[in-house]
């Protein structure tokens, strides 16, 4: 029962092209090797198109693309720039449908959240840089009477991005709005598991830029984003992926002494404090929600609140009304749009978060809800489905400590604020936070007392632009999502003038 129909029915709102080449200096390229790749959909897990798959040789020519496009785009006005921004966020959201469509059936999650949030949020992050690029100014300064330090913002030239498969077109928008606002040229890698909806993305977008500001090159991330991270004549890498790839990535970049970004994992906390549960109003029933969230995109999010510690004095009872919250979370076929938790991106990651499952059960957690691969019927039956599942354990077991990045919650209580603050500490990450009290001091305190990029009061799982999104400890480097992320695709020129 779904009011959008899949890609291939009739009135489908998005049709893709049965095979995606590269798309380099404006133009559909094939791969140098000849080799593609086969693209499954989550939803159903048939196969629906086949992708270019890359190699270094497709890296120097996207790479040579940007460069001979980078003299006219580096020297366009901010204006010129910001009309362009405005005008791709024009076209995306006339084609707001589409494109929610197009990720739904490459990723698995669900219409209502790609139509709701995901395709929206990227078009208003357009519009942010738009403003931002432009409202961005220099500085001068006296150093004497005769002499006058002025400083510009430059663009760094090419830059590499390599984002991952959760968010395909946010991700990807997150880097390239701030790139181009910049007046960077871009060579994109998506992840291979969704290179399809940026391909409908760029197909929608590509006459509104020059030939050669956005380059893309499919494929694989060490025969693609490895040559792309390592190349000599790239001038910045941005990257949104796991730690371990990051640490990677830090070393290719150190080869040409180029700056890095790194958006990465997470193991976030979500920290009840007992006087949630002081009344059973609005605000216990949205702190319900809250406990509910680590299902938002199928727990495929690096800021997942995938532990959940709750005050000792409220936990029964918290507990098992979250349960019931979880339990009512409604899983479907992903184009439906009364379902809230859809399909898991691959297969891969379908069998990794079943192995945590696992791996919890035998290190002693207790399950609470769930932990089973899903089977939706009929043409479903080969999608990658996982129950929302709780388990109740300890902070120091695996599933605490490993980012499962599945619908997986593991659940722990404290005894006071200290212990809360220590728990919620006690981890490698440092990328996301919730926190949830009635009192305004409380949520102050523990807010700065957290040692994470971003922490939720009273809320959790908004992205607005214009708010600094990034990691503390090893979830990464730097803080996109805001103006300040301008500067890290700038140089700053100084030009010091004797009059
Ligand atoms: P991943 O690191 O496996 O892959 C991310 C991208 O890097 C893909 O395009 C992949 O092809 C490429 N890649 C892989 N190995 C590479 C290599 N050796 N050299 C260069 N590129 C390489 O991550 P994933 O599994 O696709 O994505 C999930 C991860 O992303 C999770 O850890 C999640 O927390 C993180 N994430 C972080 C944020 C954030 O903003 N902090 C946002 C979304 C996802």
């Amino acid at each position: 029962p779904s009011t959008y129909a899949a890609p291939g029915e009739a009135g489908s709102l998005v049709e893709y092209r049965s095979r995606y080449d590269h798309f380099i200096g404006g133009e559909y390229v094939a791969p140098a090797g000849g080799q593609y790749f086969e693209n499954p959909t989550p939803v159903t897990g048939k196969v629906f198109c086949e992708v270019a798959r890359g190699d270094s040789t497709d890296v120097d020519r996207a790479v040579e693309a940007a460069w001979k496009a980078f003299p006219a785009w580096g020297r366009t006005s901010v204006a010129e720039r910001a009309t362009i921004l405005n005008r791709i966020a024009d076209r995306m959201e006339e084609h707001l449908e589409m494109l929610a469509v197009a990720e739904t059936w490459e990723n698995g999650k669900p219409i209502r959240e790609t139509l709701g949030a995901d395709i929206p949020l990227a078009i208003d992050h357009f519009r942010y840089f738009a403003g931002a690029i432009r409202a961005q100014e220099g500085s001068t300064g006296e150093i004497d009477h005769d002499t006058v330090a002025y400083h510009f913002h430059e663009p760094l030239g090419v830059v590499g991005q390599i984002i991952p498969w959760n968010f395909p077109i946010l991700m990807a928008v997150w880097k390239l709005a701030p790139a181009l606002a910049a007046g960077n040229c871009v060579v994109l890698k998506p992840a291979e598991q969704t290179p399809a909806s940026i391909h409908v993305l760029v197909e929608l977008i590509r006459d509104l830029l020059p030939a050669g500001v956005l380059n893309v090159v499919n494929g694989f991330g060490i025969e693609v984003g490895a040559p792309l991270a390592q190349h000599p004549d790239i001038r910045k890498v941005a990257f949104t992926g796991e730690t371990t790839t990051g640490r990677l990535i830090m070393q290719y970049a150190s080869q040409n002494l180029i700056p890095v970004t790194l958006e990465l994992g997470g193991k976030s906390p979500n920290v009840f404090f007992a006087d949630v549960a002081q009344e059973q109003d609005a605000f216990y029933d949205k702190a319900l929600e809250g406990f509910a969230f680590f299902n938002l995109n199928q727990g495929e999010v690096c800021t997942c609140p995938s532990r959940a510690l709750v005050a000792k004095e409220i936990y029964d009872g918290f507990v098992a009304d979250g349960l019931d919250r979880v339990r009512a979370v409604k899983q479907g076929h992903p184009l439906d749009p009364s379902t809230m938790i859809g399909a898991q991106a691959s297969n891969d990651q379908l069998e990794k978060i079943l192995s945590y499952i696992d791996i919890g059960k035998q290190e002693g957690a207790k399950l609470l809800t769930g932990g089973e691969r899903a089977d939706l019927g009929g043409e479903l039956s080969g999608g990658y489905y996982v129950t929302p599942t709780v388990f109740e354990g300890d902070n120091a077991m695996r599933i605490f400590q490993e980012e499962i990045f599945g619908p997986v919650l593991a659940l722990t209580s404290f005894s006071g604020y200290d212990d809360a603050i220590r728990i919620a500490n006690d981890t490698l990450y440092g990328l996301g936070a919730g926190v949830w009290s009635r009192e305004a001091t409380t949520l102050y305190r523990a807010g700065r007392d957290i040692q994470a990029g971003r922490v939720w009061s009273n809320t959790y799982h908004q992205y607005p632009a214009g708010a600094a999104f990034g990691g503390y400890k090893q979830s990464g480097i730097g803080r996109e999502n805001h103006k300040m992320m301008l500067e890290h695709y700038q140089q700053t020129k100084n030009l010091l003038v004797s009059y």
